[in-house]
């Protein structure tokens, strides 16, 4: 969805330099991060009260230039505030993403919820799940992501490249299958496998997205009675339980962050990223 020329950077933590006299807690020297949707206010979406999945949506970063600079100026209500380091408030955004497909998925304690993927918005989804108190099971092909997602929160993880999915899922749920699937892939494969995998009468978010077309058998859709919920971006309740997960220490932030690195040394790390996709979780750019 990105258009070039673009300035990065959608998940930030940020220092104040100045600000409206109307705001003091948004005073000089206080850290903040911020929620990068810009929405219209006026299309369908808006007017339902879902900015996050405004017709017109504009992220900073992807359809507008964004925070990879030394100065950006932004809307006060855009801006949370935390009792959380400027490290911590980084992983803000990023984590809402996943929160807000447990929200679409009305996860609560009594649900066993599967998450296929465990990449950031994966992740961001096994640790909301868990902070509301459903058991999670982990679902990917990478060892040392469900290691990743054990310390987020998940109480099960599943290789999946051991197959028979449907069988271990089964043998965790007392045959029922998980009662929401969370789709973080983005694959025709994974798109039917949570349809598959899911309980009778459970719900499917699909917050991945597939390039080309999937072909279905609609038949499950009916037989299981199934709630199939897509998920976008974020909402500010999103950022609020991110906060408030982040600031109980819910979350391995050492762990998601692979390196810091200068501003300088962005362009080298960027490219080293390419070529060792597996061996990097989060860079982070600092530019002060
Ligand atoms: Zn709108």
């Amino acid at each position: 969805m990105v258009s070039y020329p673009r300035i990065p950077g959608h998940e930030i933590s940020a220092t104040i330099v100045e600000s409206q006299a109307d705001r003091p807690d948004l005073a000089a020297g206080v850290n903040v991060t911020l929620s990068p949707y810009f929405n219209c206010g006026t299309c369908a979406a808006c007017l339902r009260g879902r900015p996050n999945a405004c017709q017109f949506n504009q992220t900073l970063g992807v359809q507008r230039d964004g925070a990879l600079t030394e100065y950006i100026s932004v809307p006060a209500s855009r801006l949370y505030t935390a009792k959380l380091s400027l490290k911590e408030l980084c992983i803000v955004e990023p984590l809402t993403v996943g929160a807000h497909a447990t929200s679409r998925g009305r996860i609560t304690p009594q649900d066993t919820v599967a998450v296929l993927g465990c990449g950031g918005v994966g992740l961001g989804a096994i640790a909301a799940a868990h902070f509301r108190g459903a058991r999670t099971i982990a679902i990917d092909l990478e060892e040392e992501k469900l290691q990743l997602a054990r310390a987020a929160g998940a109480s099960h993880a599943i290789c999946a490249s051991g197959g028979n999915l449907q069988q271990q899922l089964a043998d965790i749920t007392d045959g029922r299958g998980p009662d929401v699937v969370i789709e973080a892939i983005g694959t025709p494969e994974t798109f039917r496998t949570a349809v598959d995998i899911v309980a009778s009468t459970g719900r499917v978010v699909y917050v991945g997205w597939v390039k080309e077309p999937v072909a279905y058998e609609t038949r499950l859709f009916v037989q299981k009675e199934l709630d199939i919920l897509g998920s976008r971006n974020a909402l500010p309740e999103d950022f609020r339980e991110v906060i408030c997960m982040l600031e109980e220490h819910r979350f391995p932030v050492d762990a998601a962050v692979s390196s810091i690195v200068s501003l300088e040394d962005a362009p080298g790390a960027l490219s080293d990223w390419s070529e060792n996709p597996a061996r990097v979780k989060k860079i982070m750019v600092r530019l002060t």
